[in-house]
Parts: C-alpha cells; sequence; structure tokens
C-alpha cells in the first residue's frame, strides 16, 4: 500500500510520524465519546507530547470556531430573509446551532492541525512502526 500524502494523512486524521496510525478511535459523528489514543496503534509515537499537550489545541479550536461563526453570521445575512434581518436571535441560534454541529470536527482538526503542523520536530519518518508489525 502507497503512503498517504501529508493532506490525506491530514484529512484522515492519522499520525503525523508514519501515516498510517489513527489519532482518534471512532468516527467523528458516532454516538459514542470519542477519544485520542494515547500512542500511535502503528508506530506507538506518544501523542501527548508533554503534559498538558492538548491544552494548546483549545486556542487552535478557538481559531476555527471564531472562522465559523463569521462564516454562519455573513451567510445568514445573504442568504437570510430581509424580513429576518432585524431578528437578532435568528443570527444567534443559528450559529448556536452550526457551532453545536461543528463541534466534534473542532475537537478533532484542533488536535490534528496541532500534532501535523505546529508542534516542532514531528516529521513524517516514511516505515516507522513498519518493524512492529513485521514480527
Ligand atoms: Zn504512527
Amino acid at each position: 500500500m502507497a503512503d498517504l500524502t501529508s493532506f490525506q494523512a491530514f484529512i484522515q486524521c492519522k499520525c503525523p510520524r508514519c501515516r498510517k496510525g489513527d489519532i482518534f478511535t471512532g468516527s467523528a459523528y458516532s454516538y459514542k465519546l470519542q477519544k485520542t489514543n494515547i500512542n500511535c496503534p502503528h508506530c506507538n509515537l506518544k501523542f501527548e507530547r508533554e503534559p498538558g499537550f492538548f491544552y494548546v489545541a483549545m486556542f487552535v479550536s478557538y481559531a476555527m470556531n471564531v472562522a465559523e461563526i463569521i462564516t454562519i453570521g455573513v451567510a445568514s445575512y445573504v442568504l437570510g430573509l430581509p424580513l429576518i434581518y432585524e431578528n437578532l436571535w435568528y443570527y444567534v441560534s443559528l450559529i448556536l446551532f452550526g457551532v453545536l454541529l461543528c463541534s466534534p470536527i473542532n475537537y478533532r482538526y484542533s488536535r490534528v492541525i496541532l500534532l501535523h503542523y505546529l508542534t516542532p520536530g514531528l516529521h513524517y519518518v516514511p516505515g516507522s512502526g513498519d518493524l512492529i508489525h513485521k514480527v
């Protein structure tokens, strides 16, 4: 099997070092509570690089939320009916609904962005973890 490209590994939430192991258990919109694996199931990379590492993902998630709020607000203004423009609760409820709908994606991709693009010294190593699985 050919290795994934950097973008494919990012989209599929794969480990940044081997691009084969899953970062999360389950899917984003399953009924089970989604969890981040402690180690990569393929190359055994520890995803939480240091204690409190994933707290930084909150800042990434915050930026993603602001972008979503602005997008939903502008889109609802452009696409909304003229009579609804004056109603503040129209925007508030629409934005809250949109942010709640996007929260599983924000949870996942804030951590994936942190691991793939914002962690110094964590790079793709072709073939990492393959020896573990050959035995
Ligand atoms: Zn890995």
